[in-house]
């Protein structure tokens, strides 16, 4: 297993250029594969459950920075604020005032990227294109200082027509163009395993990838 993590990271990184982010989706992996990634070098690593991740942050070595990339309940913010490096999946403004809160309970400013819509897929989670705009103008008046937004998150539709994939990340890329000077805007993270290349191909600066490094997860 340790060797397989350490071919595919290898692989992974020679494949993507420098100004690319890895996020390496650990999510339901145990400690041992981890570490495996981590003693190839690698820092930066992706959850999607609060307590998961928090667990692994216990046990796992403190310079290991922890990106929190599912859906975050408002009431389990407080969990991660004293850790966590990037939370990606910043979907509501109830849940920016909450990060906001507890990040100044904390004295830690949280780096957030607003997660926006673009799949076909009916999504549950993540902001419109348009209560984006409104919530990063909302921030002159009424400003978060314990949140940063510093960019955006997408994820496409599960299909393997490419067409559509480019489609979908074009128009987030598009959007992050128009808006990254004016709000400072710095990370697009978009593509995971089966989309990574297209994403990058369309502009993506961040991917997180999880089973072309970890190997399929069980479903559960
Ligand atoms: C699980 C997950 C990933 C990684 O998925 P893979 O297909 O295993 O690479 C990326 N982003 C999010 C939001 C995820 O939940």
């Amino acid at each position: 297993m340790v060797d397989t993590i350490r071919q595919n990271l290898q692989n992974l990184n020679t494949q993507i250029a420098q100004d690319v982010t890895l996020v390496a989706v650990s999510k339901t992996k145990p400690n041992e594969a981890i570490l495996a990634a981590y003693e190839s070098g690698h820092r930066i690593f992706g959850e999607n459950k609060v307590q998961e991740m928090t667990r692994k942050w216990e046990e796992l070595p403190r310079d290991i920075q922890w990106h929190f990339i599912g859906h975050l309940q408002t009431n389990k913010v407080k969990y991660i604020v004293p850790f966590v490096s990037l939370i990606h999946s910043l979907d509501s403004v109830k849940l920016a005032n909450e990060i906001d809160r507890q990040g100044a309970r904390h004295r830690r400013i949280i780096d957030c990227l607003l997660q926006i819509k673009i799949a076909k897929e009916p999504e549950k989670y993540g902001f419109s294109q348009e209560e984006a705009l409104s919530f990063l103008e909302s921030l002159n008046t009424n400003p978060l200082p314990y949140l940063r937004v510093r960019g955006l998150m997408g994820m496409a539709t599960f299909t393997e027509n490419t067409e559509q994939l480019k489609e979908e990340f074009s128009l987030l890329k598009r959007f992050f163009d128009q808006q990254k000077a004016t709000h400072n805007l710095e990370i697009l993270s978009m593509g995971m395993s089966g989309d990574y290349p297209i994403a990058i191909e369309t502009g993506s600066n961040m991917i997180r990838v999880g089973s072309a490094i970890f190997g399929s997860r069980q479903a559960h």
